[in-house]
């Protein structure tokens, strides 16, 4: 389906609502992933100034027959990327084993680490041949990581070089630079030496296919990350009452490598005030200095070279001497590019952008419900005529094409058929139904033109027409509604320009058994609807599930097990804007 929501965006007091994605299914709304190569998904107008920002929020990104599963978080949650790993394969632990082969599971922090995984994809780069290629630009051009928190982002690809970005959190310059395709590829046959240099120097493999975490980034290995996420671990432990050991090695060499003053993000600088409070408490003076001192302290100059541990520094001298000396070194073209404001397609550090994280364990459950609902169309559509024959065996759904005379016949012939009418009027009243059921794409009904009167359609009884007169605006909201006729309700889907009956049992199930009577949209919606359910162990509506309906999808589609990963509050705090979820929308089914 690929809800949006609605969220209020607020900046410097004035708000506006924008409608964002929690999940993309490129199969079903391919113009999504065109969207986020040009640059433009989850752009909003900033509602003081009317400047275009750029929304970072989670969301799942399903591309079935590339066979992705990505998870995206805001770039600025990139220091929880253990909880997000969790989070991901938690989420597609309801993939049933025949997708999982060769299924690429990826966690991306930012719209532009997912628009580089696209264009890589598009360039035929293989994602961790691109880490690589960004580890060479570094040994290439070492300056480029004497300003903290670098990213190097593939911006382009032209047909003798691939165009990196390289731009900072924190200040405002950039560079382009140009490697050349021979290096690319010298690079991906070096693949698997680097992998072993990796696997001797660093925990943080990225060059092996069989790591488990999913963030393939040399992200990674920016000590500041992980010391990040030690600070909120040990900042959320002390506000549950269990206190740190200033003393230990470990409290000690997360004090010495967090980056300071105005490197750190808000949430850091909460977790440090927690921190502070503690250490006034414990009367511990000294430890309050070193907070201060970090809080509001100097930035450090260089995120690889001069931070505490050395062996990064190893790490990246071993990789670089394990590649291979070929004719195109130093032929990695650099220069600085001048800022262009709103600078077309591409999602800038630079730029204004906010985000949104996943502030409450609610929203985060909805949203992995969201994704297992891609992932039950994906299995409907893989089995399409065993659980087409299911729904309509044990549900009563039958839908049928608007288009076609002979399906319109069924769907009437349901109904008790057309009745004492003339083969013209037949043909008529047809084309009323095929009018009102109007093109596809559409919540609302069409505006029709009424038959003439003393019609047949017109009888006060006549159930086609009543049948489509009391389908309504957002019609699944509406099911109580629509006619029913033989222990059956009927009704119009103007969103895939068909006909459906279901059984009134069902829509009694849904409309006070399952989360959402968006399964009342269609049989397909109702399918991924009750697949989500099926797959959350933790719903409490799923014990509504009929024992012998559950016994199906065990049999047919597979066993609910319980993941590995456990869910827990996630650790990325948003900086910005109020969200509310003010309400939801469906942008495409
Ligand atoms: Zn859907």
């Amino acid at each position: 389906m690929g809800f949006t929501r609605s969220y209020a965006v607020t900046s410097e007091g004035r708000s506006s609502v924008a409608q964002l994605v929690d999940c993309v299914n490129v199969r079903r709304t391919p113009q999504v992933r065109d969207q986020i190569l040009a640059g433009t998904f989850h752009r909003v107008r900033d509602p003081a100034d009317g400047e275009w920002i750029t929304v970072e929020k989670p969301f799942g990104y399903v591309d079935l027959d590339r066979r992705q599963y990505y998870l995206v978080r805001p770039r600025n949650e990139r220091h929880a990327f253990r909880e997000a790993n969790e989070q991901l394969m938690r989420m597609v632990s309801v993939l049933p084993a025949e997708y999982r082969e060769a299924a690429r599971f990826r966690l991306v922090f930012g719209l532009a680490e997912l628009r580089e995984k696209l264009l890589a994809q598009d360039a035929g780069i293989d994602d961790r041949t691109l880490e690589l290629v960004k580890t060479y630009v570094i040994h290439q051009h070492p300056f480029l990581v004497q300003q903290p928190r670098l990213r190097l982002t593939l911006q382009d690809r032209t047909a003798d070089d691939l165009v990196i970005h390289a731009a900072y959190d924190h200040t405002p310059r950039r560079f382009e630079v140009r490697v050349p395709s021979a290096m690319i590829s010298a690079i991906a046959k070096a693949r698997e030496p680097l992998k072993k240099a990796l696997a001797k120097a660093h925990r943080h493999n990225i060059a092996d296919p069989k790591d488990k975490l999913k963030w393939v980034s040399i992200g990674r290995w920016i000590p500041g990350l992980t010391v990040l996420d030690s600070l909120r671990a040990v900042a959320a432990a002390l506000r549950k009452g269990t206190a740190p050991d200033p003393g230990s090695a470990g409290f000690r060499d997360m004090l010495a490598r967090l980056p300071r003053g105005s490197q750190l993000p808000p949430w850091a600088k909460r977790d440090l005030d927690t921190l502070f409070n503690w250490a006034v408490q414990k009367k511990d003076s000294k430890l309050q200095d070193k907070l201060f001192e970090i809080r509001y302290g100097r930035d450090l100059e260089d995120d690889w070279a001069l931070n505490d541990d050395p062996k990064d520094i190893d790490t990246l001298y071993k990789i670089l001497r394990a590649l291979p000396e070929s004719n195109v070194e130093g032929n990695v073209a650099l220069r600085e590019i001048q800022l262009d404001k709103g600078g077309g397609g591409t999602y800038d550090p630079n730029s204004r952008d906010i985000a949104i994280g996943e502030k409450e364990l609610a929203a985060q459950e909805r949203f992995e419900d969201v994704f297992r609902h891609e992932i039950g169309h994906a299995v409907h559509e893989a089995s399409q005529k065993k659980v087409d024959d299911w729904l309509q065996a044990t549900f009563g759904w039958q839908m049928f094409d608007a288009a076609r005379d002979a399906d319109i016949d069924r769907w009437v012939g349901l109904l008790g058929g057309y009745g004492q009418v003339s083969a013209v009027q037949k043909t008529q009243i047809r084309g009323y139904i095929r009018a009102a059921v109007g093109g596809g794409s559409s919540w609302n009904p069409p505006q029709t033109a009424l038959a003439p009167a003393g019609h047949p359609w017109n009888e006060p009884d006549y159930k086609p027409r009543m049948a489509l007169a009391r389908t309504g605006a957002d019609w699944y909201m509406n099911n109580h509604a629509w006619l029913l006729h033989n222990g059956s309700r009927f009704a119009a889907n103007y969103w895939y320009a068909t006909l459906m009956v279901v059984s009134d049992d069902t829509l009694a199930f849904v409309n006070t058994k399952m989360p959402d009577n968006y399964a009342a949209m269609s049989p397909l919606e109702f399918f991924a609807e009750f697949y989500a359910l099926y797959f959350d162990l933790d719903d409490p509506q799923r014990k509504n599930i009929p024992g012998d309906v559950a016994a199906w999808m065990k049999k047919n589609i597979g066993p609910a097990k319980k993941a590995g990963a456990k869910k827990q509050a996630p650790a990325g705090r948003s900086m910005d804007p109020s969200r509310s979820p003010s309400g939801k929308k469906r942008l495409r089914p």
